[in-house]
């Protein structure tokens, strides 16, 4: 008798989950079930549409989803059209892997003025996700942009928003947000961070594919680069080993020459957000300088200072979107889990699980020792009926379920023109089926 899994959601840690289980016990029949008609999640939806070569890691996720006992069950909401509980009926194990799809609030005034948004809403506008392509967060007469945050979604954010046509034309940027960026023609995008050059969260490649734009050219202010790590970064560690990188390359920005760049990126540090400014829409950020202290904490030193803007974008970090029945920790924005775990057939995987951390790769030894998990504590039940289960509610239902060859048929036509244009919403897509 094989195992029988749902997973909720069709992201890399979904994915990784599955394969894990599937390597051991081939048998194993799963179904990866996603809110929306097309699967991958944050590859296609996160992950910048410049960064092509990375989202190639579908063409190994296709081949994955079309092994035998393992299907791919799209345009199915849980908590919608099936609850959770009735999939921990139906399957041995239910692994939750819908990521962490909401913005942290920075929490201070101004937050709610036309201009600002955070850096989930504008990645996934950007990427054409439905839920988020009716938004216009910026407007033709936007000249300044501040993107606070010193993660690789603030420069992911940063970089879309200075390069020019040509350098994008390549990418699978929304048609919409083509349209808006151009005829705004911002040129200057500020990288707000409350910490110093040596605590930035940037990894090495995202940093110094800043340096390499035709359309701008970076620089930092703020605090000065320092030619050592501070005493609280260990240089032997691997962390510390990143971090010297990350001093080498802001360095290197110091000898960039001006050769077709009109645009400015300016990484300010030692900045902390303290309000946005304006009436209706915002107009500046007031900040206060900090200075480090030896622990590697930002202390304010009550100096404040504006920077304008007239659009603002915080990528502080995401947060998971509970689910109706499953247990949820609000402080933590995340489902509480001891490695995985949540309770008795119920698991969780990648950013619902640890929090928002971690590239792609990240999420494969983590999901893999959740499918570890899962093969120790579950054993096949006879009385579990798996997909038969869910199709009978989903046609009681009147569901309209995707699988792997409708998914084939929308990437298909999604790349009539060559470089993909996505469809941006639900109903262009099930009318392209
Ligand atoms: P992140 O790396 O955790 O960065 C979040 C940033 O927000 C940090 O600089 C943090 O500063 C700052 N922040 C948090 N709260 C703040 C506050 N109240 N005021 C001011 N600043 C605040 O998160 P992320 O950029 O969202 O990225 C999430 C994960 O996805 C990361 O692991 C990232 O590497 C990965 N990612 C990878 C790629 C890629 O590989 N190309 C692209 C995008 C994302 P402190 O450090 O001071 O807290």
């Amino acid at each position: 008798m094989p195992l029988k899994i749902a997973v909720i959601g069709t992201g890399p840690s979904g994915m990784y989950v599955a394969e894990g289980v599937k390597k051991k016990l081939p048998d194993t029949e799963i179904d990866l079930i996603d809110r929306l008609p097309t699967p991958f999640g944050l590859v296609r939806y996160g992950v910048a549409p410049d960064h092509q070569g990375t989202k190639k890691v579908i063409n190994l996720y296709e081949k994955f989803l079309a092994q035998d006992g393992i299907r791919l069950v799209g345009n199915i909401e849980v908590g919608k059209d099936v609850s959770v509980a009735e999939l921990r009926d139906a399957y041995d194990a239910v692994v939750i892997a819908t990521g962490a799809r909401k913005d942290k609030k920075l929490g201070i005034p101004g937050e709610e003025l036309e201009g600002v948004i955070g850096s989930s809403d504008f990645v996934n506008w950007y990427n054409s996700h439905p839920d988020y392509s009716d938004l216009s967060p910026i407007s033709s007469d936007s000249k300044a942009a501040v993107v606070i945050g010193n993660g690789n979604v603030a420069i992911d954010v940063a970089r879309i928003l200075v390069k020019s046509a040509e350098e994008m034309a390549d990418s699978d940027l929304a048609e919409h947000s083509r349209k808006a960026i151009d005829a705004a023609s911002i040129m200057n995008v500020t990288i707000a961070g409350r910490r110093g050059p040596a605590e930035a969260s940037f990894t090495p490649p995202e940093l110094r594919e800043l340096g390499k734009l035709e359309s701008a050219l970076p620089n930092v202010t703020g605090a000065e680069v320092p030619s050592e790590l501070p005493l609280h970064i260990d240089a032997s560690q691997p962390e510390g080993r990143i971090k010297t990188k990350i001093l080498d390359i802001l360095r290197s920005f110091n000898d960039l020459e001006k050769t077709t760049q009109e645009k400015n990126i300016t990484l300010q540090f030692l900045a902390s957000p303290t309000a946005f400014l304006g009436q209706d829409k915002v107009t500046a950020v007031q900040f206060e300088r900090m200075e480090m202290n030896e622990e590697g904490r930002p202390v304010g030193t009550q100096e404040l200072f504006e920077i304008p803007a007239d659009l603002v974008v915080t990528a502080i970090g995401y947060q998971s979107v509970p689910i109706p029945n499953v247990p949820f920790d609000e402080k933590l924005g995340r489902f509480p889990n001891i490695d995985g775990h949540i309770e008795d057939n119920l698991y969780v995987v990648g950013w619902g699980k640890r929090g928002p951390s971690g590239t792609i790769p990240t999420n494969r030894p983590d999901s893999f020792a959740v499918s570890r998990l899962i093969m120790e504590n579950i054993t096949a039940d006879d009385n579990k009926e798996g997909s038969n289960a869910l199709d009978k509610l989903l046609a009681e239902r009147n569901c309209r379920p995707t699988d792997l060859s409708d998914w084939k048929t929308i990437d298909a036509k999604e790349h009539e023109n060559g470089v993909r244009q996505k469809m941006s919403s639900i109903e262009e897509m099930l009318t392209a089926l």
